[in-house]
């Protein structure tokens, strides 16, 4: 995986964790592992972002769903440390029949069942667009979730630009305000990754269908803006394009460009 980025001429990448529909997890060899670490530090990565299974409901209504949800992610989060320091993003998932509150709450008890005092991994909600009964689709959801957990050094928010500006958020015209808002609701520190996805439908769609980027909804110059806020510094960012390898180099190299 390290080896396939440094080729397209990234210095971070998402992976799953295990197969994206759920399953069991292949064993991890550490020397793989540890080879991965070394390649990281000698080319200058930054922290990873890994993907939870979209198969995970934390706050689905079924109990069996949500006991999968638990020990996947304790799994998920003891297979972690064998790259120590980087990110675990997860859907907070479709609430389905009950009410926000519950939903909030079974959220937060997966969370605090799964991680451990002195883990070095960082677990990110993922903003959502709000598509059928999903949670996290406003910032103040993520901060009800965020005022939960046992362990808040450790839990922060992966912001996806698709999925907030499906979700009602007008980052193209209006990006400063986002993040004020951002601010104010869940505290800027706490945004850690960005997933930069343009979008097929208009703001507000709750629609969550990816386009390559400057080719939908959002535009070349939205990513232009995003790439060089102040805010957003630093942040390691994902592509989840519908694209292939070749298609991510261009992204990459067109992104690095934009960024002066
Ligand atoms: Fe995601
Ligand atoms: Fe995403
Ligand atoms: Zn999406």
């Amino acid at each position: 995986m390290g080896e396939t980025a440094l080729s397209i001429g990234a210095n971070t990448f998402a992976f799953f964790t295990r197969n994206p529909r759920g399953g069991n997890a292949k064993a991890i060899d550490p020397a793989d592992a540890s080879a991965l670490v070394d390649l990281m530090r000698d080319n200058g990565f930054g922290p990873l972002v890994a993907h939870a299974p979209y198969t995970l409901n934390p706050c689905s209504d079924n109990p069996r769903t949500r006991e999968f949800a638990l020990s996947c992610m304790t799994e998920d989060l003891e297979r972690m440390e064998y790259l120590p320091g980087n990110y675990y993003n997860f859907h907070p998932g479709s609430r389905l029949k009950q009410d926000p509150d519950a939903a909030i709450a079974m959220i937060v008890d997966t969370l605090n069942g799964a991680m451990r005092q002195g883990q070095t991994t960082t677990v990110l909600l993922e903003t959502m667009a709000g598509k059928g009964s999903e949670m996290g689709r406003s910032f103040q959801e993520l901060r009800m979730i965020l005022e939960g957990v046992d362990h808040p050094d450790r839990v922060g928010v992966c912001l996806d630009t698709c999925h907030v500006h499906d979700g009602g958020y007008d980052i193209v015209n209006n990006l400063d305000g986002v993040l004020e808002e951002f601010d104010r609701q869940v505290g800027i520190s706490r945004l850690k990754a960005l997933h930069l996805n343009d979008s097929k439908n208009p703001c507000g769609a709750h629609k969550d269908r990816h386009e390559t980027i400057g080719n939908g909804y959002l535009g070349l110059e939205t990513f232009r803006r995003v790439v060089n806020h102040p805010d957003l510094a630093g942040l390691p960012c994902i592509l989840e394009t519908p694209n292939d390898l070749e298609g991510y180099a261009a992204e990459i190299a067109l992104l690095r460009d934009m960024a002066k």
